[in-house]
C-alpha cells in the first residue's frame, strides 16, 4: 500500500514512512494511492465482534508490510486496553431513529484517544525496530494535545512538544497537558489562537533543515494514521445498526475535518453510509463552503466548543483532492489562493462534495439550548461539541438511522454544561485527582525562531 501527497510533488511513501512523517514535503497531506474495499460479506461478518477485531479487519489492508499480523493485533490490543468501557465506542439511543456514538471513554475523555493511543503504540514498534528517535511537535485546540501527551509520555524514542493557544483551552484540557511528570513531555502555551499554532507547526515542517535536524514527526490530524484509526468506529457503529443490510447516516461535530473524513473513507471502503453531515459552531467555514462554494477564511471567534474553533480546516484538502479527481496541481493552486484568504470551489468539485456531505451550523445560544434539550429529551449530558452534533443531526433526520458522534465527555467542558443545565458533570473516578496535581508549562511568543530554538535546546539536554 503506497501513499501519495495531495499536492502531487512529494515522493510516494509506505504506511510506515507516511505515519512517521505526517505532513508531506510538498506541503500536502498523504492519502492512500487507492482505497481498499471490503465486500458485503466482510462487512456483514463484523456484526457483534469485539471493537479490536473490527479494528484489525478495517485497518489491516492500509498498513501493508509495516507490521506483521501478530504485531498489529498486539498494537491494537494495547491501544484500547486503557479505555473505560468494554465496548470502546458504545452506542446509545437518543430517539426513534437517532443514536449517539460515545467516543469519550479513552484516557483523556475525547475521541482523539482512539487515534493517538494507536499511533503511540505504532510509533513505539516502528521506531524501536529502526533504533531511531523522533521529535513530535503538535498544535492543539485542546484535545489533540492532551491525547498526544497521554499516548507518548514516557516513551524513550520520542520527545513530544505540544503548542496550545494560551488561555483558550479548558482547565481540564490544560491540566491534562501540564500535569504529566515525564521528562519527554513539553507543554507550550503560545500567545495566539489554534490557527496560529497550526500555522507555526506547518512552518516547522516546511523548514526542511529544521525538520531533518530534529527528526520532526507530526501527529496532528494531518497524519494519515490518525484518520485511519477513526475509520474503525464508523464500521462498529454501522454494523451494530444493521449495515451492510441497511445504510446509516452520521453527523460529525467538525473542526479540522479529520473525523468526518474518516467517515468518508469508510464509505469509500464499501460501508453503506447514506449522509455524512458536517456540524460546525459559529466558526463555520465548512458550512459556508458547502452552501456557497467559496472557501474563505475569517477570524477565529472563541466559542464554548473550543476544539472546533478553526477557520482553516486542514483535512478538507484531502476531500478536495478527491473532488478534483486527484489532481495535485489543482489542489496546489487552491492552497496558494488560500494564502490570499480563500478560493472558489469548481462546480464539478462542489457536486462531488455534495454527493457525500451535508452541513449545518450551530451558534452559541443554540449550542447551550441543545445541551439543555438533549438533557430534557434523553437524559444525556452532552459536551458542547457533541451538542452541536445533536442540534444539526435533529435537523437532518431521514429514513436511515442517524448516528451523532459524541466527541468528548461533558466533564471536559464543565462550565458550558453547567451554564446550560445547572448540573456540573463530575470527572470519571479514574481521573479524580487531576485538579490536585502540580502543573508545568512554558509560555512562548508566536515566533517561529523562538519556538525552534526552544525545541532544539530541550532535545539537546
Ligand atoms: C478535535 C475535536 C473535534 C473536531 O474534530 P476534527 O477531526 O478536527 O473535525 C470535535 N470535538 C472535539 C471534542 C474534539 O476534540
Amino acid at each position: 500500500m503506497d501513499y501519495v501527497s495531495t499536492r502531487g510533488q512529494a515522493p510516494q511513501l509506505t504506511f510506515e514512512d507516511a505515519m512517521l512523517t505526517g505532513l508531506a514535503r510538498d506541503g500536502g497531506l498523504y492519502v492512500p494511492a487507492t482505497v481498499p474495499t471490503l465486500s458485503h460479506a466482510d462487512i456483514a461478518a463484523m456484526a457483534g465482534l469485539q471493537y479490536e477485531d473490527i479494528a484489525f479487519r478495517v485497518m489491516r489492508p492500509f498498513v501493508g508490510d509495516t507490521f506483521t499480523d501478530s504485531e498489529f493485533g498486539d498494537v491494537i490490543e494495547k491501544a484500547y486496553a486503557g479505555f473505560g468501557h468494554a465496548a470502546r465506542a458504545p452506542l446509545k439511543q437518543l430517539g426513534p431513529n437517532h443514536h449517539l456514538l460515545e467516543l469519550f471513554h479513552g484516557p483523556t475523555l475525547a475521541f482523539k484517544d482512539f487515534a493517538m493511543q494507536l499511533i503511540g503504540q505504532m510509533f513505539q514498534v516502528a521506531l524501536s525496530r529502526r533504533g531511531d528517535r523522533v521529535t513530535i511537535v503538535g498544535a492543539t485546540s485542546g484535545d489533540t494535545g492532551s491525547a498526544a501527551i497521554e499516548a507518548f509520555k514516557g516513551l524513550d524514542a520520542v520527545d513530544v512538544f505540544i503548542m496550545f493557544p494560551n488561555g483558550r483551552v479548558s482547565e481540564v484540557q490544560r491540566r491534562q497537558m501540564t500535569t504529566p511528570v515525564d521528562a519527554n513531555v513539553h507543554a507550550l502555551a503560545v500567545d495566539g489562537s489554534f490557527d496560529t499554532c497550526q500555522a507555526r507547526l506547518k512552518d516547522m515542517f516546511n523548514d526542511l533543515d529544521f525538520r531533518d535536524g530534529v527528526k520532526l514527526a507530526g501527529v496532528n490530524s494531518i497524519n494519515w494514521a490518525r484518520v485511519l484509526a477513526q475509520v474503525v468506529y464508523y464500521f462498529s457503529a454501522a454494523t451494530a445498526l444493521g449495515a451492510p443490510h441497511r445504510s446509516v447516516s452520521f453527523t460529525v461535530p467538525t473542526g479540522n475535518f479529520g473525523d468526518i473524513f474518516a467517515g468518508y473513507i469508510a464509505k469509500r471502503m464499501g460501508l453503506p453510509i447514506d449522509r455524512l453531515v458536517i456540524a460546525t459552531n459559529h466558526n463555520d467555514i465548512l458550512d459556508r463552503a458547502m452552501k456557497t462554494a467559496r472557501y474563505d477564511t475569517g477570524d477565529v471567534l472563541p466559542s464554548i466548543s473550543p476544539s472546533m474553533d478553526i477557520q482553516v480546516s486542514s483535512n478538507f484538502e484531502r476531500a478536495l483532492f478527491d473532488a478534483y479527481d486527484r489532481d495535485g496541481a489543482a489542489v496546489r493552486a487552491l492552497m496558494d489562493d488560500l494564502k490570499g484568504g480563500g478560493f472558489k470551489i469548481s462546480q464539478g468539485a462542489m457536486q462531488a462534495l455534495r454527493d457525500h456531505f451535508d452541513s449545518g451550523r450551530c451558534d452559541e445560544d443554540a449550542t447551550s439550548a441543545a445541551i439543555a434539550s438533549a438533557l430534557a429529551n434523553t437524559g444525556e449530558l452532552l459536551c458542547p461539541h457533541s451538542a452541536i452534533g445533536y442540534h444539526v443531526a435533529e435537523e437532518n433526520l431521514g429514513t436511515s438511522p442517524m448516528v451523532t458522534l459524541a466527541t468528548a465527555h461533558p466533564a471536559k467542558f464543565p462550565d458550558a454544561v453547567e451554564a446550560a443545565t445547572k448540573i456540573r458533570p463530575p470527572l470519571p473516578p479514574r481521573m479524580g485527582d487531576l485538579y490536585d496535581r502540580p502543573e508545568r508549562m512554558t509560555e512562548v511568543a508566536d515566533d517561529l525562531g523562538q519556538l525552534q530554538a526552544l525545541i532544539k535546546d530541550r532535545i539537546a539536554s
